[in-house]
């Protein structure tokens, strides 16, 4: 993408009462641009991560069987008066002119369920897991942490359904396992424990996935050796590591990237919700979910992948694998030879943020790639065409290094 068409620009002066450090990065940088507070419209740069994110996730998803599915905002109220769930805090609520109540979907049990009852009716039907990556409203009291809390967010929610407790069990296993590689995929693996946390009203137990952040609303207790983590709220229960019963350490801040939970029969029984066993009798069935929260993970990217001079994109969720930058030369030659290097790795597949701006210097433009945060820039200049080569520097490094066009290839995907 040619930079001068970018219509989006270098926010010099983001809204002033943003507080959060991601939202001020990501804002600064032209990724994201509030509507109002927890309401984000998400702009070129922007859509290009959180697209890369949501295949990760997609990716898993399917290799874990899911199937995906897209399933509607608006809900009628009257599933949520059959689970008992119409008064919860975060729901929106609205109506029709006729009066008809609706809620706009803080998550989707009261969706998925009835729909999975329209299609299971046997054991044989089973065991079933069905995704989306969809939009969720909720009606969250405080949203000043950008990113990380949304009125308006994209979530992953998958559901899934078995015939046993034992066999919701394995793939209550098989799901964190894919979770781990969906964190570690996004270039925040380091920072992120498996958490116990408390199971809210369906089960004793469920499990988080913590990002270390001084910006997290949550405290956790970490285990270094086991890489798992205790949330604050069951501390009393769990004193010493759950897995190996060595000392926790903390209090630490941290975010929470995703969360696994067994919902056991609570949602198919409000829905009577069964299905026929081998022998003919009717049983209730087994649920789990397992959310991830689109934006929040990318803010957590960002929270965390950054220097004083702006974000530092992860290979795996950046916008674009390089920023090429040309230096204005009265030379018309080097913006041609600047143009060709784009086109020329734009055609081999390497995606390509090209700045191709006349009207900057060359101070304003590193700025500004610094603030962007693409893995590498290369950098085309007078200078660099004499030994017909660019300069290229990872965003995390100090140091360039001279590399031959001809051979730029080695050196970027
Ligand atoms: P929290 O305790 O932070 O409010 P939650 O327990 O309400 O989270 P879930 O209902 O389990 O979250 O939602 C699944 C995932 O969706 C979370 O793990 C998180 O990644 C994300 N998420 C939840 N609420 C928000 C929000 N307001 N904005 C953005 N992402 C969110
Ligand atoms: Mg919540």
């Amino acid at each position: 993408m040619r930079q001068s068409r970018l219509f989006t620009k270098i926010e010099k002066n983001p809204p002033k009462d943003e507080e959060s450090l991601n939202a001020l990065l990501l804002e600064r940088g032209g990724f994201i641009h509030r509507l109002m507070s927890g309401v984000y419209s998400y702009l070129p740069l922007g859509l290009l991560v959180l697209k890369k994110i949501e295949q990760i996730i997609r990716e898993e998803m399917n290799a874990v069987g899911g199937q995906e599915v897209l399933m509607p905002a608006l809900h009628p109220l009257e599933n949520y008066i059959k689970t008992g769930r119409e008064n919860i805090s975060d729901l929106f609520h609205t109506a029709l002119g006729n009066g008809s109540k609706f809620v706009l979907g803080q998550s989707h049990e009261e969706v998925v369920v009835p729909l999975v009852q329209h299609y299971a009716h046997s054991y044989k039907d089973l065991p079933l897991a069905v995704y989306q990556i969809q939009t969720k409203f909720r009606n969250e009291l405080r949203a000043k942490s950008g990113l990380f809390r949304g009125r308006e967010f994209p979530m992953k929610d998958m559901y899934s359904f078995h015939l046993t407790e034992d066999d919701f069990e394995k793939y209550y296993d098989v799901v964190k396992k894919a979770y781990i590689k969906i964190f570690e995929r996004a270039g925040i693996g380091g920072k992120t424990y498996f958490t116990y946390a408390a199971g809210g009203t369906f089960s004793k137990f469920s499990h988080e996935f913590q990002m270390l952040t001084p910006a997290g609303e949550d405290t956790i207790y970490t285990c270094e050796k086991c890489r798992i983590a205790v949330n604050d709220e069951i501390k009393d229960v769990h004193k010493n590591c759950p897995e190996c019963g060595g000392a926790l350490s903390g209090p630490k801040k941290a975010i929470e990237v995703g969360n696994i939970f067994p919902l056991k029969t609570k949602f198919s029984g409000a829905f009577g919700l069964t299905v026929k066993n081998e022998e003919g009798k009717e049983v209730p069935v087994f649920m789990g979910c397992y959310g991830i929260g689109l934006s929040r993970l990318m803010g957590a990217v960002a929270e965390v992948c950054n220097d004083q001079n702006g974000l530092i994109w992860p290979e795996s969720v950046a916008p674009f694998s390089v920023h090429l930058v040309y230096l204005r030369s009265d030379d018309k030659n080097v913006r041609a030879e600047a143009d060709k290097l784009y086109e020329k790795l734009t055609v081999e597949g390497t995606p390509v943020l090209y700045d191709d701006r006349e009207d900057k210097s060359a101070g304003e433009k590193f700025a500004e790639s610094d603030i962007i945060g693409i893995p590498v820039r290369a950098v085309v200049s007078e200078k660099t065409l004499k030994s017909a080569s660019v300069e290229l520097k990872g965003r995390g490094e100090k140091d360039f290094k001279l590399v031959k066009i001809s051979e730029i290839k080695k050196y970027v995907k």
